[in-house]
């Protein structure tokens, strides 16, 4: 690129630079890659312990609901018992057998209602002590259940913070790092970073090959990086040509000379 400053000695540090910079980047990535399953179970256990608060407080509201009618049939029992002692009071003095006969109807009914009312009762008192005896080992479930997410909620923000630390120091040190870099280098190398993933930004010839993508370099590629005058950049992948590098494998089975 014609625009980036070439002088030899300047390439020369900046490409020492740009690799450290690269393997900071690197780190970042792994560090958001270690951070992200994290956050999510760290969210799906607050989800968990949320259910386990909501079904308890749905189960007391119906524990409340049962409570309330239970009284409003005790209520309405009490009622019917002394409408049945009016009943038989005037039954006693009744003056005609017209009156007792409709009195006597009257009482039939009223112990008819007497009869409803505590099978009712009865009931609703069953299904009280049926939702008391649910709840009460539905409490001690999730109470057992909830420890154990509180338990993991916390071992996962401990590790989300001291990731987040490093992270943090991390990327103080790239800060540090950005400021001794040319801009208009540093942003070839972001615009590069963008396109390509963050860590092949940076590349070197490694065997003939770039190490961004993995192509074979030309000979003429591979001395211009070599004399370092200019700046290189693989025409595959556009990541900086920074090395020339040889593997101990391929010098031993291609020797110089
Ligand atoms: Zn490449």
């Amino acid at each position: 690129m014609s625009f980036l400053p070439k002088n030899t000695e300047l390439i020369k540090q900046h490409k020492k630079l740009l690799l450290s910079l690269q393997n900071i980047d690197i780190g970042l990535f792994e560090i958001h890659s270690k951070k992200e399953p994290i956050l999510t179970a760290m969210k799906s256990s607050k989800d968990k312990m949320m259910d386990i608060e909501d079904d308890s407080r749905r189960d007391n509201e119906e524990i409340a609901k049962t409570k309330i009618e239970l009284e409003r049939l005790r209520e309405e029992l009490v009622k019917f018992e002394k409408d049945k002692q009016v009943i038989e009071d005037n039954l006693l003095s009744a003056s005609n057998s017209e009156e007792e006969e409709a009195l006597k109807r009257d009482l039939d009914y009223c112990r008819l209602e007497i009869k409803l009312s505590i099978k009712k009762i009865r009931d609703v008192n069953n299904l009280h002590a049926n939702l008391k005896r649910d709840i009460h080992k539905r409490d001690q479930d999730s109470k057992l259940q909830q420890e154990i997410f509180y338990d993991e909620h916390e071992k996962l923000q401990k590790l989300d913070e001291k990731i987040s630390k490093e992270e943090e120091s991390l990327q103080m040190e790239r800060d540090e790092l950005t400021k001794k870099l040319d801009p208009a280098i540093l942003q070839e190398y972001e615009k590069i970073s963008s396109c390509n993933m963050p860590f092949i930004a940076a590349g070197s010839i490694r065997d003939d090959v770039c190490t961004g993508c993995n192509i074979l370099v030309t000979p003429i590629m591979q001395v211009q990086v070599h004399e370092a005058e200019d700046w290189v950049f693989c025409d595959h992948c556009g990541a900086f040509m920074l090395f020339v590098e040889k593997t101990k494998d391929k010098i031993e089975r291609f020797p110089k000379g």
